[in-house]
């Protein structure tokens, strides 16, 4: 048994000694019973932090214990406080109870029974208590520290990406200015820098989106497009991007879609260029348009190394990357599927996932054609 050592603070001997008595009676309590008389000497021992309790009386010559309790809960005594009332002083619990003890005893009620109980639950309770405190503490300091963090990240991507936009123009430069050259290694060179210039900068703007998220500044600029156009154009452009696989398109919408073109655009864009990069060997990648009253949908399906099961579940959350072998060596920060969902979803879409390891991957998306009603 842990000895549990106890403070007394009370300016009567013979409540002194009866609380002894009883104590020395409970056999499931290994104590050790300290005495202080007044008020001050009381303070004193109490900011001390010596003990695992304490208990004082609310008569204490010119003062009272609820005085007591309130300064040394000011001082910043932690520990729990029971308080000892007299028979006919039951209307002074809750004040105590508002002044910062975790318990009150009537000492006719006192007896070597109910004394350690009181004495035991009030440690637990306050111990309970403070392991919550530290809980929260935790959470708010972690909680800023991600604010904090956030805010830095944010900072740092936006100073990356002024000068890699003047990379990007002397690199586009460079490439034109070469494209008639007999210096085939310097055009090789300058075609490079551009590639590599424009993955940089998907990686940044993907950084600089997620920044923007996270701090509730993800802006969408909204109007009326048509959809299947926004499609060709995508998918012209990355087919140039890809030789060993051709993007095939089945059916159409024909509609006008309210949202944000570019945003949209970035979804079908990040789909599509998965299915390239993870689905390296599958010849056919198959764009799937359909439409019905109130939505447009489209889905992207590649025959590659698939997703397991208990993968999908957490593909659209940040950072999530699948480590597989064969996915290896391939660019991303894991956060395109993540900034796809909540662009969809912030458009009232739905996103989804379909995939049997080894048989392939389809992505796909559905979306409301019309303005929200507000
Ligand atoms: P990134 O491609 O930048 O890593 P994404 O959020 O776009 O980030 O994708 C997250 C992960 O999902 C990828 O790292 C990859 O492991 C997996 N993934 C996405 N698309 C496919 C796909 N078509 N086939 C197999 N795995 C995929």
């Amino acid at each position: 048994m842990t000895l549990t050592k106890i403070l007394l603070i009370e300016d009567d001997e013979a409540d002194y000694f009866i609380l002894s008595k009883h104590l020395a009676k409970s056999s499931n309590l290994h104590y050790q019973l300290d005495w202080e008389s007044s008020y001050q000497a009381g303070l004193e021992r109490m900011l001390s932090n010596e003990h695992d309790l304490c208990m004082l009386d609310y008569r204490l010559g010119e003062y009272n214990g609820i005085q007591l309790i309130k300064e040394a809960r000011q001082q910043g005594y932690s520990g729990p406080i029971v308080l000892l009332t007299g028979a006919d002083e039951s209307e002074i619990d809750i004040q105590a109870l508002q002044a910062g003890a975790d318990d009150y005893i009537s000492k006719n009620q006192l007896d070597s029974n109910l004394l350690p109980r009181v004495i035991r639950y009030a440690i637990e309770r306050k111990k309970t208590e403070h392991e919550r405190e530290r809980l929260l503490h935790e959470q708010i300091a972690s909680k800023e520290l991600d604010q904090r963090k956030n805010e830095f990240v944010g900072i740092v991507v936006h100073e990356l990406k002024t000068p890699l936009t003047s990379l990007k123009g002397f690199a586009q430069l460079l490439r034109r200015r070469l494209s008639q050259s007999v210096d085939q290694q310097a055009r090789q060179l300058a075609n490079r820098i551009d590639v590599q210039t424009n993955k940089l900068t998907s990686l940044i703007d993907d950084m600089l989106d997620v920044t923007r998220i996270e701090g509730g500044t993800f802006q969408f600029d909204e109007e009326a497009f048509v959809f299947d156009e926004l499609v060709e154009e995508i998918v012209e452009e990355l087919q140039l991007t890809t030789e060993k696989q051709q993007i095939i398109r089945q059916g159409q919408t024909d509609k006008s879609v309210w949202g944000d073109r570019q945003r949209v655009g970035q979804v079908i864009t990040n789909l599509l260029s998965n299915a390239i990069k993870y689905a390296p060997a599958a010849p056919v990648i198959l764009l799937n348009l359909s439409t019905d009253d109130s939505n447009v949908s489209l889905s992207v399906q590649d025959s590659g190394p698939g997703i397991p099961l208990e993968k999908q579940q957490r593909i659209f959350e940040p950072f999530y990357r699948i480590e597989a072998s064969e996915q290896r060596g391939a660019p991303g920060l894991g956060l395109g599927l993540f900034i796809s969902a909540e662009i969809i979803q912030r458009q009232n879409g739905t996103i989804w996932v379909q995939s049997v390891e080894g048989q392939g991957t389809t992505f796909g998306f559905t979306l409301p054609i019309n303005k929200p009603q507000t």
